[in-house]
């Protein structure tokens, strides 16, 4: 091979690198706070545009609420007013740009979604038309009983004519995700330190130099607080409201019973492509509750008490979905959503500084790899992008 044509070579192969962009790196040293999916999105993309990052976690990635989700990625009607339904839209599309980099379980056969209660029932139908007024949303259709049944014959639709079905929409797995995203993450040279818990900033000549941890200090000029429901506590400020509670089944895998996300009577269901069945509780725990889910546990005090839930879960699903007698379930878990004071995505600098940023949501799932990408492109190329202008941490 010649001189010439190996340098062309050379300079190929550097382009396709993952560290392709490594001339905008700037010189911070960064560190993402909280690997669930919003921290390690971030740590991710920061990793591939080539910044000195460093991401820590007080357990294991993904042990937070993104472990405990039930994985739906959708831009549907909950989502108001437009920046947000529309940040949520890019979410969806973000998702195929992550495949270029990473493999994940998934699946993307859309929701369908109804209420047997008519009052509830009407409310969604006003949301979805309010929906198809913005200027750009994802698909929607409305369809009848008949074509929902050629989609799941196991799912009796109780002659419904008006289900919602949102042909976008899917699940991804979102632990493996993140095994995923840690694993490139690390090679494309970011660090990832797991049992690692922050504790506070260290300033010096009023310039943050490094984070004091339970593993000693981390040299770091920029800190991203990714840290779900404890944020209020780190951040030192209330920009959250109490968590609440949902219960998430898996199953162990199972024969294929459900091809789409299902949000039916009292429960919501989807079976990912290893055959698992992921059930999540409609309704929250009850209020006189609240002694008991002090702390937020992740687990049941007993399994006396699990398997109740269990079985009131099972036995609504079984009540309009045929053919779930044989399954057998594998893990039951409690989730706690982060839940911001307006409901909206709470991301941006946080001080005057800007040594300290922050990324907090309730649809986590849904929205990780958009806002990993825009966070990444503010923090690498110091701009502020509009599409996150009306969720910055200021306004609280
Ligand atoms: C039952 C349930 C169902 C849900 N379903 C959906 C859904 O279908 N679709 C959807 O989009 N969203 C859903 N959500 C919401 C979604 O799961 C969350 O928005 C998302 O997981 C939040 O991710 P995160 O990375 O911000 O937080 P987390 O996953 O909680 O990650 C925060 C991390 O920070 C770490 N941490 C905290 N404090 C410190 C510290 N001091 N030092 C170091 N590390 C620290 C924690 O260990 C944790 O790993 C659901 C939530 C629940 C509870």
């Amino acid at each position: 091979m010649q001189r010439r044509d190996f340098l062309k070579l050379l300079s190929t192969i550097a382009l396709c690198s993952p560290l392709a962009s490594a001339s905008k790196k700037n010189n911070k040293k960064i560190t993402v706070v909280g690997a669930g999916i919003v921290g390690i999105c971030i740590a991710h993309e920061l990793s591939r545009l080539g910044q000195n990052v460093t991401i820590i976690d007080k357990s294991i990635p993904g042990s937070g609420t993104s472990g405990k989700s039930f994985n739906w990625v959708n831009a549907t009607y909950p989502k108001k007013p437009y920046s947000y339904n529309y940040l949520s839209q890019l979410g969806l599309g973000a998702f195929n740009d992550l495949y270029k980099y990473i493999d994940f379980p998934s699946k993307w056969n859309g929701s369908l979604e109804w209420f047997v209660d008519t009052k509830k029932h009407k409310k969604l139908l006003d949301n979805v038309n309010q929906l198809l007024k913005y200027p750009s949303y994802s698909k929607h259709e409305i369809i009848d009983n008949l074509k929902a049944s050629s989609f799941e014959p196991n799912i009796d639709f109780n002659k419904n004519n008006n289900i919602v079905y949102s042909i976008e929409d899917g699940a991804i797995d979102a632990l493996k995700t993140i095994e995923n995203l840690v694993a490139r993450t690390s090679f494309n040279g970011g660090k990832v330190i797991n049992n690692c818990t922050y504790q506070n900033s260290i300033y010096r000549n009023g310039k943050l130099s490094s984070i004091n941890t339970s593993l000693g200090e981390i040299e770091t000029n920029l800190i991203i607080f990714a840290t779900g429901v404890d944020t209020n506590s780190l951040i030192n400020k209330k920009v959250l409201r109490e968590p609440t509670a949902g219960i998430i089944i898996k199953t162990k895998p199972y024969m294929n019973i459900i091809n789409k996300i299902i949000v039916g009577p009292g429960i919501h269901i989807h079976q990912q492509s290893d055959g698992r069945l992921i059930i999540g509780e409609q309704d929250g725990a009850p209020e006189n509750h609240k002694l008991r889910l002090e702390g937020y546990p992740s687990k049941f005090p007993s399994s006396m008490l699990a398997n109740q839930h269990v079985n009131k879960i099972l036995e609504q699903a079984k009540s309009f979905i045929k053919n779930m007698d044989e399954i057998e379930v594998e893990s039951v878990d409690i989730g706690w959503r982060p839940l911001p004071l307006d409901g909206l995505p709470i991301i941006g600098y946080i001080n005057s500084n800007q040594d300290s940023y922050l990324a907090s949501m309730h649809s986590g799932i849904s929205l990780g790899p958009i806002v990993g990408k825009i966070v990444a492109q503010e923090i690498t190329e110091n701009i502020n992008n509009n599409l996150l202008k009306n969720f910055r941490p200021c306004r609280f």
